[in-house]
């Protein structure tokens, strides 16, 4: 059986690495050159365990399963995160400290409650902090990995129209091959969803920073977080509020708002962020 994948982020590169296993020929296509360089390259790669969703039991649930199996597949790609801390601010915060930390012990994710002091940055105005095992995703090592895995497999440098591909009554033709199975791992750039979505495009800041290493998020509301790449001393800042640039009905309109942000935009949503 040959199956052609569409889209090397993490969905692509683990579908591919999965079916490999299972003894399926793979090609792996990407419009970029190399894999994991678009959301799956610059995103906060944050392990979940379920703390960033005291508002929805299912998430946490998915997030805390789900740390296990990724950390038994790919614990070599994540790196331990320490402190790792959830804070909950004393005023304008949706939640106060008492019910979040409820929540989460009735979910069966362990914590340790922690002082404010525990952060590298000097936090006030806090009325509850706790320390978490989740840990980050090193996007480095990721890539290396899979690239190493999937080096036979892969067609960088090539993006995939739909005129490119002819329906047979069993598979597809591509470029010439025919393929038993297709499969879209594009995040919807390549074939539109059935099903009712919206686009974000977003804008994640890296900073450098001398402070012994940490992350923080405060809890719950716009969910500011401060986490750790594998890089040492790099971090990323993002906001549920400030990320996000806007909804759109396609993926095309999205990268175009991506694509012409300025420089003043910027500043001014680094500016509000960082407020
Ligand atoms: C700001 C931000 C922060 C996030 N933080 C976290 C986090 O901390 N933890 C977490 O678990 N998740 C996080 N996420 C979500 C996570 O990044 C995504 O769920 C994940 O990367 C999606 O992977 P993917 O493979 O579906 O998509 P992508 O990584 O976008 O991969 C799709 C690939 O398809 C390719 N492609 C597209 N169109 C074509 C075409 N026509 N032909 C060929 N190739 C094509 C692209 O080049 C791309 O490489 C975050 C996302 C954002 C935006």
């Amino acid at each position: 059986m040959r199956v052609a994948i569409i889209g090397a982020g993490w969905y692509g590169c683990h579908i591919a690495r999965f079916l490999k296993s299972l003894g399926y020929s793979v090609t792996i296509f990407d419009r970029r050159e190399d894999i994991m360089t678009e959301a799956s390259g610059f995103n906060q790669n944050r392990l979940h365990q379920g703390f960033h969703y005291a508002r929805d039991y299912e998430t946490r649930m998915q997030s805390r399963d789900g740390f296990n199996r990724f950390l038994e597949r790919y614990g070599h790609l994540t790196v331990d995160v320490s402190p790792n801390l959830y804070a909950v601010a004393a005023d304008q915060s949706l939640i106060d400290y008492r019910t979040y930390k409820a929540i989460m012990a009735s979910s069966g994710i362990e914590f340790t409650e922690v002082p404010p002091s525990a952060c590298a940055l000097n936090l006030t105005n806090i009325s509850g902090v706790m320390d978490t095992a989740e840990r980050a995703i090193d996007v480095d090592l990721a890539r290396s990995f899979f690239r190493t895995e999937l080096q036979d497999d892969l067609v960088l440098g090539t993006s995939i129209r739909q005129s490119d591909l002819q329906y047979r009554r069993h598979g597809v033709l591509l470029h010439g091959d025919c393929y038993d199975f297709l499969i879209d791992a594009s995040w919807s750039k390549f074939l539109p969803l059935k099903s009712s979505v919206f686009f974000e495009p977003t804008v994640l800041f890296y900073y450098e920073f001398s402070l012994p290493p940490f992350a923080l998020t405060l809890v719950d509301g716009p969910l500011a977080s401060m986490y750790p790449t594998g890089q040492p001393g790099l971090y990323t800042l993002s906001s549920v509020t400030h990320t996000p640039l806007g909804q759109f009905a396609t993926a095309t309109e999205a990268e175009h708002r991506l694509n012409s942000v300025s420089r003043e935009e910027l500043d001014d949503i680094r500016f509000r962020m960082e407020e």
